[in-house]
């Protein structure tokens, strides 16, 4: 990159769609005004080249779609909405500023879809690989905590959406074999369920709530330990999409359980609220699926298999194991 200041400016967005921004990139720090009857969110979340992805499966567009993505689905599983969200970029020689501005588009695009706006940051250059971190500014209306401690023995346990897609996207990437169009997008383009998370805070309920990042065995698993209780899903109940079909089922049940990066949110609620919870879901053309139920602890995930109740594990990526 030839001038640092030069490149800001290309950037820099021509126009913003939060009205309570007051200052955005190219002063000290960015300026925004609270907004009455809200909380603020605020989240971070850094993905570092080899270890967050592969240039082999993923362009710098998706590499910016996904660093934005992770974040706002955090917004979302506090059932809030994002609003402005700041980028902080380790470059490495070798990126041309085409591929640099290909990331920060893949963010801008995925913006444009929940009018979030980019108001800073930071650039530097590195030795070592490339490390975009991103920090999302969101907000919730006052008082709606939608958290992991929520969970109480009778509720039923929902998810958003099918998972395991992204795993799945991922193993046609890498094995090069065919390319079915569902999965590689979900893996490359993964959609944070932000209109979800933005439904179960309105609807005022006791709702425990995580997002699906590191796989749905993962995040289970820390609803349990917050709330010291025993979820039980069951495996019949979690939905199996027809691109799957071609896959052993054994190897999509891996995926499903511990794939993750597929974004849809994991929750309970109670089981006089969860059918209202499910009509208005409907209403809004979005899908709620019962995976299973919540029974008093020890805190730990069963899969209900058959007639066999089978202990899940947290499993999935630890970046300390
Ligand atoms: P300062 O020395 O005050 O930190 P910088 O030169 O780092 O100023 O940044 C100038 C402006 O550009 C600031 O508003 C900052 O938030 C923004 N900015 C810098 N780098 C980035 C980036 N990678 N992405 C978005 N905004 C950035
Ligand atoms: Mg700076």
């Amino acid at each position: 990159m030839k001038d640092e200041f030069e490149w800001i400016k290309t950037i820099t967005p021509k126009k913003h769609h939060q009205p309570t921004l007051i200052e955005g990139i190219g002063d000290d720090a960015a300026l925004v005004r609270p907004e009455a009857g809200y909380d603020d969110i605020l989240c971070v979340d850094t993905m570092v080249e080899s270890v967050h992805f592969s240039r082999k499966t993923m362009s710098p567009y998706h590499i910016g779609h996904k660093a934005l993505a992770v974040n706002v689905s955090d917004i979302a599983a506090m059932g809030g909405a994002p609003k402005f969200y700041l980028v902080s970029i380790a470059i490495p020689k070798g990126w041309t500023e085409e591929e640099l501005r290909d990331i920060y588009q893949g963010m801008a695009d995925l913006a444009e879809d929940f009018q979030i706006d980019l108001i800073g940051g930071d650039t530097v250059s590195t030795e070592g690989p490339l490390v975009v971190s991103v920090t999302v500014h969101g907000r919730v209306q006052q008082d709606r905590k939608l958290l992991r401690k929520n969970a109480r023995s009778g509720d039923v346990v929902f998810l958003t959406g099918p998972v395991g897609l992204s795993a799945a996207g991922l193993h046609l990437l890498l094995k090069e074999e065919v390319s079915i169009k569902r999965l590689i997008e979900a893996h490359q383009l993964p959609q944070p369920q932000v209109n979800a998370g933005l439904l179960l805070a309105g609807s005022g309920y006791r709702i425990a709530l995580n997002d699906i990042s590191d796989g749905l065995a993962s995040e289970a698993n820390e609803i349990a330990e917050a709330s010291n209780v025993q979820l039980i899903l069951d495996e019949e109940c979690l939905p199996f999409i027809e691109e799957f079909a071609s896959f052993q089922k054994e190897q999509v049940l891996e995926w499903m359980l511990y794939g993750g990066e597929d974004f849809q949110l994991v929750g309970t609620v109670s089981e006089a609220d969860w059918h209202s919870l499910r009509k208005r879901f409907g209403e809004h053309n979005q899908p709620l699926y019962k995976i299973g139920t919540v029974n008093e602890g020890p805190a730990r995930v069963m899969l209900k298999k058959g007639e066999e109740l089978l202990p899940i594990g947290k499993k999935g990526y630890n970046h300390f194991r």
